[in-house]
């Protein structure tokens, strides 16, 4: 009974993303700009402040990776003047250069390539997707994310899009950790196990770089040594929203959001025609 009456008071919960945008997901400290040629003894202290190496100072000025970005927030606190938090969550990149900022941005040629080659091969899945996850090394942050999406917040499944146990019906790979050596091997072999056109997405900066704990003995940079990474969602962890919008752009549900810019607001547009259920 007090499950009824509490769904009577606080009504809808789940978002409207993507159909519409969310004013709550576009809160989150989605990730950190880089001033255009930032330079100076502040930003040379905000790199060597940063416990991932994720800035480099050039002759050109300061580039930020945030594929290595854990967003702790030190560069910002040593370098407010060059380096701040911006608010949203489509962070996520069909490659891995594009998560450096600033950096040369693509020509609209090579964006519409890289978009239409992953749109003709996940053509086939857009009514419904099957997720398979591998943890190959996580923390666990990110797993704590991927649980959200079940929840009655984001609840994915009203997009068609479900997790599956056996990499035999999976159309996505969704890998977390730093792909510790122990597990290059089965992620590998979960790979090779799901049917293509397959798509698979490195969640979290861990998967992407190999974060904090990458580069040891038994950790690797990242899990582009086992599996071909079609879409990189960068964050440590990233949001349940930025793990969604990774998704959503490897299956050609919504397009790539400008790098260092505003995050593209998700619109109507995004979903239309593509027979996704509201
Ligand atoms: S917020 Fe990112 S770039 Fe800045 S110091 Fe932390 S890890 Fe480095």
């Amino acid at each position: 009974m007090p499950w009824v009456t509490r769904g009577l008071r606080e009504g809808i919960v789940t978002t409207p993303y993507p159909r519409h945008p969310d004013g709550y997901g576009r809160s989150f400290k989605g990730h950190v700009v880089c001033e255009e040629k930032a330079t100076g003894t502040e930003v040379a202290a905000a790199a060597a402040a940063c416990p991932t190496g994720a800035i480099e100072v050039g002759a050109g000025g300061a580039r930020l990776d945030r594929g290595r970005c854990v967003l702790c927030g030190r560069c910002c606190e040593v370098a407010p003047g060059s380096f701040h938090f911006q608010p949203g969550f489509e962070t996520a990149a069909l490659a891995r250069p594009a998560l450096v900022v600033p950096g040369r941005e693509p020509d609209d040629g090579e964006v519409a390539r890289a978009r239409e080659q992953l749109r003709r091969r996940v053509k086939a899945l857009r009514r419904s997707v099957y997720l398979r996850h591998v943890d190959a090394g996580s923390d666990g942050s990110e797993e704590w994310e991927l649980a959200a999406l079940m929840g009655p917040i984001y609840d994915i499944n009203r997009l068609g899009i479900f997790f599956t146990a056996s990499p035999r019906h999976a159309d996505v790979l969704l890998v977390t950790g730093v792909g510790t050596s122990g597990m290059l091997v089965p992620l590998r072999l979960t790979y090779d196990a799901m049917p293509s056109p397959k798509v698979v997405i490195a969640v979290g900066t861990d998967a992407v770089s190999g974060g904090l704990t990458g580069g040891t003995y038994a950790s690797g940079k990242g899990v582009a040594a086992a599996v071909p990474v079609d879409v990189f969602v960068p964050g440590s962890p990233p949001s349940p929203f930025g793990i969604l919008y990774g998704i959503l752009l490897a299956v050609g549900l919504v397009g790539q959001a400008p790098r260092g810019g505003e995050a593209r607001p998700a619109g109507a547009e995004a979903m239309e025609g593509k027979g996704v259920a509201p």
